[in-house]
């Protein structure tokens, strides 16, 4: 039976990476019924000046899979961000970016195999913040002042940092429950608990009861500092990092790096019911329409897609496909290649197209 999926283009390179990628995907043999939905500034005319229509959420939540192109977030202008906006409308607490170097990518580190899983919902990124100058923020000041809390200045912004109970013990619950599904044999949890003792420290500690719950796999947490020089210096002896929103935004950009640069990072996006897959990539405007970017990540990100609807041999064979193409260097886009301006660089669809053809000999 064919697999209903939601399918958004997303604007930029977005609509060219991710018909490759249907066009890799469809080449594996899985049959799929693609339900193609707008979303982006481009569709907002048409939607009553929405620019993720309610119709594209109703889609999601039925099919329950999307894979989703990259869409931009025009700076300024009250103009909310569709990808922020899609993980909050549908509770997808969990992103997973798997950081895995393939052999002939280019690249100072040639043996890292990890995943970074970010909450996705809670930490700075809840937008609680306070302009400094404002009623608001004064009257803020006051009352933290009021309980004893002492500021250098009173000239501030602030940003509010919220981390639950709830929501720390549910990503972990996800982080274990994937390591054990994904073969995965250790659990690290990332943290600066030494310094924010009530925010950071209650994630470690609710990290270390679920852990307890889930002795199976070895857990040890690190501090995020550390951690960046640790992953630059020995990178093979993590498997699986857990980290709240900031960190992990940043740390998932560093890994990224790691394993060839950001054509290369695939990403998912999951809830209790639905699951998004989108590369880690922005939608690259510079280069829309050119059939010039890299494909690779959004592949990537349908071939996690494969693995979540248990394609597992598909999945399989796709990633062999990819990985055998990237080897042999020839049909890759102009950022795989030694210099930016290679010659020998080819375009989206003939990235695509050589991948068909491994899958086609493998068949
Ligand atoms: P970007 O990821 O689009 O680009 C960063 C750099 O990497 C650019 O030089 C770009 O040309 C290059 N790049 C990105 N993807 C590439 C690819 N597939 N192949 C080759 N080169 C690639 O980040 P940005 O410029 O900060 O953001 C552009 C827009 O994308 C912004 O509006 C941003 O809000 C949006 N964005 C969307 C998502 C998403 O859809 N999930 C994620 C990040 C940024």
């Amino acid at each position: 039976m064919a697999h209903r999926v939601t399918l958004i283009p997303g604007d930029g390179t977005g609509p060219e990476l991710t018909e490759a990628t249907r066009r890799v995907l469809e080449a594996t043999g899985v049959e799929f019924e693609w339900d193609v939905q707008p979303a982006g500034e481009e569709v907002m005319a048409e939607h009553g000046g929405n620019p993720l229509p309610d119709q594209t959420l109703e889609s999601i939540r039925a099919n329950g899979v999307a894979l989703k192109g990259p869409i931009t977030t025009p700076v300024g202008g009250g103009f909310r961000s569709v990808n922020v906006g899609l993980r909050k409308s549908l509770d997808m607490y969990a992103q997973v970016r798997p950081c895995k170097s393939y052999p002939g990518v280019r690249s100072r580190f040639t043996d890292v195999d990890l995943v970074i899983i970010r909450e996705n919902t809670e930490d700075l990124y809840v937008g609680i913040e306070y302009e400094e100058g404002t009623d608001d923020a004064r009257e803020l000041v006051g009352w933290i002042e009021s309980k004893g809390g002492k500021l250098r200045w009173r000239d501030v912004g602030i940003s509010i940092k919220p981390i639950s109970v709830t929501g720390t013990r549910r990503i972990f619950e996800f982080a274990f429950d994937y390591a054990r599904r994904n073969g995965r044999k250790q659990v690290t949890a990332v943290h600066k608990a030494n310094i924010m003792k009530f925010s950071d420290g209650l994630w470690l500690r609710v990290a270390r009861e679920v852990a307890a719950e889930n002795d199976d796999i070895a857990f040890n947490d690190r501090i995020v500092d550390n951690m960046c020089m640790q992953l630059v210096q020995r990178p093979e002896e993590y498997e699986v990092l857990v980290l709240p929103n900031l960190y992990g935004d940043v740390l998932s950009d560093l890994c990224a790096g790691m394993i060839g640069g950001l054509g290369m990072a695939p990403g998912a996006n999951y809830g209790d019911s639905v699951a998004v897959f989108e590369p880690t990539h922005g939608s690259a405007p510079k280069y829309a329409g050119q059939n010039k970017a890299n494909p690779m990540a959004q592949m990537l990100s349908g071939m996690l897609m494969l693995r979540h609807l248990d394609q597992t041999e598909a999945a399989h064979r796709l990633e062999s496909a990819i990985s055998d193409v990237i080897r042999e260097g020839s049909s890759l886009t102009y950022d795989m290649k030694p210099t930016r301006d290679d010659p020998t660089a080819v375009g989206t669809s003939e990235v695509a197209d050589a991948i068909i053809e491994k899958l086609g000999v493998r068949v």
